[in-house]
């Protein structure tokens, strides 16, 4: 095993591959970018890998996210990947996170590293990344793919632009409440992930990351490079973090794809899930499943989803509305 590295470190040096088992990334999103990027950061001996995502694994997941399989369905993915990667590498001290990021708890889960990888699907989670970054000067890798093609942006404010000095607001549809129903493409998220991974490597082992937004049209077979915005925005230039001040308790939402809805809750909370096994039985007159972190049970026709921090997924007809005072009747939030 003492040649795990050894095609490696022929190319970047020892130096330069010896450093990267000192380092610390986290790799928020572990769908189909951050199935790509974290294996690779993984097999190239990254010290420390934190795996963070808040989401199980669907069926619907299975056509991109190459790090899940049949038997993982219905799985927590930061377990299962940290499972998956420890059998890649089982040197590599790996962290897995099963929690939906937040305002209220980015700071706890995102300080500390030295490089933060994008492998969202959304804005909310990206502009909390650019206040992180802002906040710990921690460089980060913005990555995003749909359809046939995908962007990638190594930033690292106030150093290089931040991502608010392209983008100042999260643009409509964006959010994470609002669906996305385009499609995307496994192979083009797939080369989208390897760059971003090829950028980390960069970034970790000290040499300057590709400057500028690169984007890649794979199926139309077009390719652009965006020199980096030559004004600053007030935000990186103040080091000013709204994203991570903003106040929320919960969002209800429809769910992308499924019928279904998503309960957020911010800051997340502790559910001592044991009690509220026997309450929700009591009250639906029908057995919950513990496993770990999550309680799972059927409310009249909707699957209901409870995890420790507080979030909850509702599959079946509940509208958000009604999912909102369930909520509330049954939690109490
Ligand atoms: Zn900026």
């Amino acid at each position: 095993m003492n040649d795990r590295y050894a095609k490696q470190r022929i190319f970047l040096g020892a130096e330069a591959d010896a450093s990267l088992r000192s380092k610390r990334v986290a790799v928020l999103g572990l769908g189909a970018l951050g199935s790509v990027i974290a294996p690779w950061l993984a097999r190239a001996g990254v010290g420390h890998l934190t795996l963070l995502d808040r989401d199980l694994v669907e069926a619907s997941n299975l056509q991109r996210q190459l790090l899940y399989g049949e038997s993982d369905l219905g799985r927590p993915k930061a377990e299962v990947a940290a499972q998956r990667l420890a059998e890649a590498n089982s040197t590599v001290e790996l962290h897995p996170v099963v929690a939906d990021l937040t305002s209220g708890n980015a700071r706890e889960l995102l300080s500390g590293f030295d490089l933060l990888c994008d492998g969202t699907d959304n804005f909310e989670a990206r502009f909390l990344l650019n206040d992180m970054a802002i906040l710990t000067g921690t460089p980060w890798i913005y990555a995003g793919a749909i359809g046939g093609e995908g962007v990638v942006w190594p930033l690292h404010p106030p150093h290089t632009p931040c991502l608010r000095c392209l983008i100042e607001e999260p643009p409509a549809g964006g959010d994470v409440d609002t669906c996305d129903s385009a499609g995307v493409l496994g192979p083009a998220v797939g080369v989208i992930g390897s760059w971003a991974a090829l950028e980390a490597l960069k970034v970790l082992t000290g040499k300057a990351p590709h400057a500028g937004l690169a984007r890649f049209d794979f199926w139309q077979d077009e390719r652009q490079f965006l020199k980096p915005p030559k004004t600053r925005c007030r935000f990186c230039t103040e080091r000013i973090t709204e994203f991570l001040e903003a106040r929320w308790t919960l969002k209800a939402s429809p769910l992308c794809g499924l019928e279904g809805v998503q309960i957020r809750v911010n800051p997340p909370g502790r559910l001592d899930l044991g009690a509220l096994k026997s309450r929700l039985e009591a009250r639906t007159r029908s057995p919950w499943r513990q496993a770990g972190l999550m309680l799972k049970g059927q409310e009249g026709p909707d699957e209901i989803t409870l995890f420790a921090d507080g979030r909850a997924l509702v599959h079946g007809p509940m509208t958000p509305e009604r999912a909102r005072s369930w909520y509330a009747e049954v939690i109490g939030a």
